[in-house]
């Protein structure tokens, strides 16, 4: 019934009923390992907790029913889902990927598959004929990622997902940016979303974890056998404190877009930055196709800063209410420095020819006060002439 429901009721609902056995109105943390079986062979569909554990279960019906998928799997992280995804493709098999990439994809795709004889092409695939271009005959996936990390350049995932259909591959889509509540990348023509739920999803910087949503059977049914087999689940307390913060994802989302609207508009008229990268803006080359295959423009805008390496640096270290990290999507705002961050792996060229340079910072807008936010910007950037 509640999945008939509107986004917000299901990410309460779906998966959630009260607990039949308590009445436990949140799912609990089934802590366990195994299951006792009432005879040999009849059990309640749990057996043994890397298999199925009813606490990741809930999680996980929640998800599916929020990307529009009839199956959803979660992993123990976002790259234990990406892995997982993998595990779907033979010796012999080609990926057409989108180039600019999350550094943790790049690494498993450039380091660890070509090892299984697993190989890619990197294309810009902000123009799809570089897309159809790439493909082989042996192409079996086109794995996309919009908006992209951290230039934010939007991929139309419609057309993605024509080329696939015209060419019998599957899309995979990496929604973890945009999160199910601004974009449903399925009902674009892709076959996998992936998610690192770690980020928005989770919401609260507190717990790593993946999630991979199908509608498709087959397939749902050869990641849940890989899954078993090679045993990247998360544990039952991540999965539920996961479940805690999909419940708030609407509310969160709503916030982050907001307040990052009005950071990319308050940034646009300061002398200190040369460039803003936000979706949202109308000047991004990618503001109409956001506009269309979006319900709002997220919560991340990335800057560029007049003043270079330093300035980026004395702004990294001055404000108060942005912390230097690694993450995104948490409810604090974040900052982060691409080009020795997350970006740090990758070689100058190939930064520079995405458009990273010494002086672009990335923001993670948080869901604090926004004039706080301002402030603290205005006062930081004021610190980047010195
Ligand atoms: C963080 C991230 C991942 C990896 O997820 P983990 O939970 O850190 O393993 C994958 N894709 C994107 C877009 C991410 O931001």
């Amino acid at each position: 019934m509640a999945d008939d429901a509107r986004f917000e009721t299901r990410a309460i609902h779906v998966g959630q009923a009260p607990d039949e056995a308590t009445g436990a109105t949140i799912v609990p943390v089934y802590q366990t390992t195994t299951f006792t079986q009432q005879a040999i062979g009849k059990h309640r569909g749990f057996e043994y907790s890397r298999g199925a554990n009813p606490t990741r279960q809930a999680l996980e019906q929640a998800l599916a029913s929020l990307e529009g998928g009839r199956f959803g799997l979660s992993y123990g992280s976002g790259m234990a889902a990406i892995h997982g995804v993998m595990t779907l493709l033979r010796a012999g098999d080609h990926v057409v990927v989108c180039d600019d990439l999350y550094g943790g994809s790049y690494r498993l795709f450039t380091t660890i598959m070509p090892g299984f004889d697993v190989r890619f092409s990197f294309v810009d695939a902000t123009r799809p004929e570089e897309i159809e271009n790439a493909i082989q005959p042996n192409t079996k996936m086109l794995w996309m990622e919009s908006p992209t990390n951290p230039m934010l350049r939007l991929i139309d995932l419609a057309s993605c997902g024509d080329i696939a259909k015209r060419h019998g591959v599957q899309l995979v889509v990496d929604n973890t940016f945009a999160t199910p509540y601004l974009q449903n990348p399925l009902e674009l023509g892709a076959h996998i979303v992936v998610h690192s739920t770690t980020k928005y999803i989770g919401g609260h910087s507190d717990v790593i974890g993946g999630a991979a949503v199908v509608d498709d059977e087959e397939t749902a049914n050869r990641l849940q056998f890989n899954r078993n087999a090679t045993g990247g689940i998360p544990g039952p307390w991540d999965a539920w404190l996961t479940l805690r913060g999909v419940k708030t994802l609407s509310v969160r989302m709503r916030e982050h877009c907001a307040n990052a609207t009005r950071i990319a508009e308050f940034l646009v008229e300061r002398p200190e930055v040369s460039r803003v990268h936000y979706p949202g803006l109308p000047g991004h080359p990618g503001h109409a196709l956001a506009a269309n295959q979006m319900r709002g423009f997220g919560g991340v805008v990335t800057l560029d800063l007049a003043g270079g390496a330093s300035a980026a640096h004395a702004l990294c270290g001055a404000t108060q209410h942005f912390s230097l990290t690694e993450g995104l999507g948490g409810v604090e705002s974040q900052i982060g420095y691409p080009w020795l961050m997350s970006h740090g792996a990758s070689p100058p060229e190939e930064k520079l020819s995405k458009g990273i340079t010494e002086g672009t910072v990335r923001l993670s807008v948080g869901i604090e006060h926004v004039d706080d936010l301002c402030a603290d910007l205005a006062q930081a950037l004021e610190r980047t002439d010195a």
